[in-house]
């Protein structure tokens, strides 16, 4: 019960990675707020048959705006009081060749995968700052965990834009991860490597492409959701104080190969 009074927030926790992350959280006894556009209610009934709490917080994340962000984080703070942990998961893929690749695909990706994570990472940053929380006892630390990528290091196959998100969103926990650290701030990312999602879902409908990822893949499968759940949590405990500024890869060995 690692996570007992503690309020870790979620988004993009309506299904996939997200639905799992909370899950994960649920079962070490903590308050989860989930974030998504569409019903909660199944990883609500979820979070309560693991053991943990739920609060649902309806948004749309997709303008990536500075307000929208800090209005998400405002009204969950109104809910909770607190914010210990804020999983930045929300993310959308949209995929077409470079040379026919939309202006409202490339903003649409932008504004969700890296704005929407930056300006919330913000606002709780801020937040915490401000109402003396760096002042707590050495326990007491925020953490930031970003979902990023493979293509956080890889340019990918028809996705220009979902790599140029992931790179900055690696970029960015990096940065911010420079600057918070002293604030007892912990900023990291988890690289999840191919896993059956609804985001991966063309793919594994593709016989080429499937062939493909799970030959390179050494651990000889797809990932399942279940799969990034513990990392997060480990980002999210004081086993992992002295992490700062990592992309940790959960790729069934992917990348060392
Ligand atoms: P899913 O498509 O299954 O889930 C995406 C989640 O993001 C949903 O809960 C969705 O909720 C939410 N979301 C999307 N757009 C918005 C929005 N505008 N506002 C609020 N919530 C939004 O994808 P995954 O679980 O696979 O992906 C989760 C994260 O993991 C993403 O950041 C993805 O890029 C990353 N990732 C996934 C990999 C994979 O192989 N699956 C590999 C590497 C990274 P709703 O639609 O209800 O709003």
């Amino acid at each position: 019960m690692k996570f007992k009074n503690k309020v870790v927030v979620v988004t993009g926790a309506s299904r996939g990675i997200g639905q799992s992350v909370c899950v994960a959280f649920a079962k070490e006894g903590a308050t989860v707020v989930g974030v998504a556009r569409s019903a909660l209610a199944e990883t609500d009934d979820k979070v309560k048959a693991a053991g943990g709490t739920f609060v649902a917080n309806s948004a749309d994340l997709g303008m990536g705006t500075q307000k929208e962000s800090a209005d998400v984080i405002a009204q969950i703070l109104a809910k909770t009081g607190q914010i210990d942990v804020l999983v930045n998961n929300a993310g959308i893929i949209r995929r077409a060749p470079a040379k026919d690749f939309s202006e409202a695909d490339w903003n649409a990706v932008i504004a969700t995968n890296l704005n929407a994570p930056f300006f919330l990472m913000q606002a709780v940053g801020k937040w915490w700052i401000e109402t003396g929380r760096t002042k707590a006892p050495e326990t007491a630390r925020l953490k930031l965990v970003n979902i990023a990528s493979l293509l956080s290091f890889q340019g990918g196959i028809t996705v220009p834009a979902y790599a140029a998100s992931k790179h900055g969103i690696a970029g960015v926990t990096k940065a911010l991860s420079n600057e918070w650290a002293k604030e007892r701030i912990n900023v990291n990312a988890i690289a999840p490597g191919y896993i059956a999602t609804e985001n991966t879902k063309a793919l594994r409908e593709d016989p080429v492409r499937n062939k493909a990822i799970l030959d390179r893949i050494p651990e000889g499968r797809w990932g399942a959701a279940e799969d990034i759940a513990g990392g997060c949590v480990f980002l999210a405990s004081g086993d992992s104080d002295y992490l700062n500024g990592a992309v940790l890869n959960i790729d069934g060995g992917w990348m060392g190969r």
